[in-house]
């Protein structure tokens, strides 16, 4: 690939970043690269995504006809370069932008579109997303939520867990069972679902770094309307896929640049704390540095693949089994250097240091979003072409 700039992606990045330099200020720049969002600053957010939405910056990707900006490949990885460069915060909106927008683009109805595309570009409407339960998560067609419909309205009864955002999402997309008859795949069905109605309830889970980033969220009578299944009844699993697969492809890139950061505070905790002559902490800091110009490199050529037209196959799980273990090796490097200092928690359960963070948070890296097991049989099955388990 030819990594110099085009004329154009450079005007892109000008303008990216004297938008950022004047309006990430305040309030939004006090809210930080942390992944936690709580009560407390859910507020800053929305405010943050409905800026970002008047400016034109929220459906990048998505097509004009529905309101997006339709940029290239490259224009996005300058997006999301500049927005990580300048310490932007984690983005309140990921499930309707990022996940449900695109899926209702493919798959939606014109009705549904119109209703629901708007909101999500103005920063105005919030997501969560509805398909792991107790008893399914990597095998998620065994969902066990039903929806009946009765009349012109779908009644939903069952259990979701680790569902993230869900206490300040306003919708719900949830996977479940109508076609009751039916085994497997083609029993699901993909529904919009309102939250707040006295079916549904949500009780917030706390993680090990002390925050509610999940919840559980229990329908015991839940209503939505007919018209409100994405991709026609007994199409969920496609939709469903359709979703997963709206990871962004450039998205690495913006994760390797926040790895990147996160290094170099490492690195000048360890000279800071007088340790970086220590032998082992220099072999440590020495492995991260490699893995991490492997990432960038590999990131490239990800994005070279996406302009070329290419799309996202299995090799993406090698990705994220490399990245996951990376940053909680990083986190156990940081909670070393930090030695009994990492230990400390407040009284209220909120951590002393963000380097405590990476190492608590970083246990579920191996977990969501594809385990290291179910990435691993990808890798073995549709990479390496070795026999199905
Ligand atoms: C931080 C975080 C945020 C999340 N946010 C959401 C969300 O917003 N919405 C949502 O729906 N879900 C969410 N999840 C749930 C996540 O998708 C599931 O945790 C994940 O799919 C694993 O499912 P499980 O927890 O049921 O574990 P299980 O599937 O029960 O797996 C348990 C263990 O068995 C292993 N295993 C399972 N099947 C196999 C196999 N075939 N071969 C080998 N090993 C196997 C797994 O790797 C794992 O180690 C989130 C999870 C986390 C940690």
């Amino acid at each position: 690939m030819d990594f110099s700039e085009t004329d154009e992606a450079t005007s892109f990045r000008h303008e990216v970043r004297s938008w950022l330099n004047e309006k990430l200020v305040g309030d939004y720049r006090k809210l930080g690269t942390s992944a936690e969002m709580g009560a407390h600053d859910w507020h800053v957010r929305v405010s943050w995504e409905q800026e970002l939405g008047r400016a034109g910056w929220l459906g990048l990707t998505w097509p004009k006809g529905f309101g997006g900006r339709e940029v290239s490949v490259s224009e996005e990885l300058v997006f999301a370069q500049e927005y990580t460069l300048a310490n932007g915060p984690q983005r309140a909106g990921f499930f309707g932008e990022g996940l449900l927008g695109p899926t209702l683009i493919t798959f939606g109805s014109p009705e549904q579109q119109q209703r629901f595309l708007p909101p999500i570009l103005k920063g105005e409407e919030y997501w969560c997303q509805g398909f792991s339960e107790p008893g399914a998560g990597s095998d998620l067609a065994g969902v066990r939520t039903t929806a009946v419909l009765d009349g012109d309205t779908w009644r939903i009864d069952g259990q979701k867990v680790w569902t993230s955002q869900a206490q300040f999402a306003q919708w719900i997309f949830v996977l479940c069972r109508t076609e009751l008859e039916e085994k497997a795949h083609k029993a699901l069905s993909y529904l919009l679902v309102p939250i707040d109605q006295p079916g549904v309830e949500v009780r917030p889970l706390k993680d090990l770094s002390g925050n509610d980033h999940f919840c559980e969220v229990f329908f015991d009578g839940a209503l939505t309307s007919a018209d409100m299944v994405v991709g026609g009844r007994g199409n969920g699993w496609k939709t469903a896929m359709g979703t997963l697969g709206f990871e962004r492809g450039t998205a690495f890139m913006a994760q390797q640049l926040r790895f990147a950061k996160e290094f170099a505070n490492v690195r000048a905790l360890a000279q800071n704390k007088g340790l970086d002559e220590d032998l082992e902490i220099r072999q440590r800091l020495a492995r991260a540095y490699g893995e991490l110009e492997i990432m960038r490199w590999s990131g490239l050529r990800n994005v070279t693949r996406f302009i070329k037209g290419g799309q996202p196959g299995p090799e993406g799980s090698i990705g994220k089994l490399f990245w996951s273990k990376w940053h909680q090796r990083l986190g156990e490097l940081e909670a070393d250097l930090l030695g009994a200092d990492a230990l400390v928690m407040h009284d209220e359960g909120t951590l002393e240091h963000d380097f405590q963070h990476t190492f608590l948070f970083s246990r579920a890296h191996t977990i969501y979003a594809g385990s290291t097991e179910i990435q691993r049989n990808i890798v073995g099955e549709r990479v390496l072409g070795l026999p199905r388990e």
